[in-house]
């Protein structure tokens, strides 16, 4: 059942030449469907782990051959789509460049895939208020706020 491909001489992957379901997957024949190259993946190396996706090294869905397959998490398979689809999405950092955490909390989406930290926009805006604050008590006082008097933020 799993001897349904064709070797591609040039790339060394093994085409699927059974069923195809519509996502261009490879598919065995059956009442379930049972994805080729999952089953390609059991029949060589075993038992697929739970939660863990058979992905292709190659980009070629209905490849079969194990040796282009490697196990990865739906996170992994995301990726995977992403950088097969030619998306683009800036890099992703852990935390900003001050070191908080981009995490749920922390972590503002703006249009366009970008992120700002939370924390580090906050303290600017509040740095803003605190220096637009001393600058009217300045010219209140006919005097100009020195160098040092205001806390000069790097965000
Ligand atoms: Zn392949
Ligand atoms: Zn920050």
């Amino acid at each position: 059942m799993l001897d349904t491909y064709e070797p591609e001489p040039m790339s060394g992957c093994w085409l699927w030449t059974g069923r195809y379901i519509t996502t261009g997957y490879g598919a065995l024949k059956g009442g379930v469907t049972q994805l080729a190259h999952r089953a390609m993946w059991r029949a060589h190396h075993g038992e697929i782990p739970r939660g863990l996706f058979v992905l292709h090294r190659c980009d070629v869905r209905c490849c079969v051959n194990p040796a282009h397959l490697f196990l990865g998490t739906a996170q992994d398979n995301t990726k995977d789509m992403v950088r097969k689809g030619r998306h683009w999405a800036p890099p992703k950092l852990a935390a900003c460049r001050r070191g908080h955490p981009y995490d749920a909390g922390n972590t503002r989406q703006r249009p366009g895939g970008r992120r700002t930290c939370r924390t580090c926009s906050n303290e600017a805006a509040k740095m803003y208020q605190r220096r637009k604050r001393a600058k009217e008590m300045a010219n209140a006082l006919q005097l100009h706020p020195r160098d040092g008097d205001v806390e000069s933020f790097h965000g």
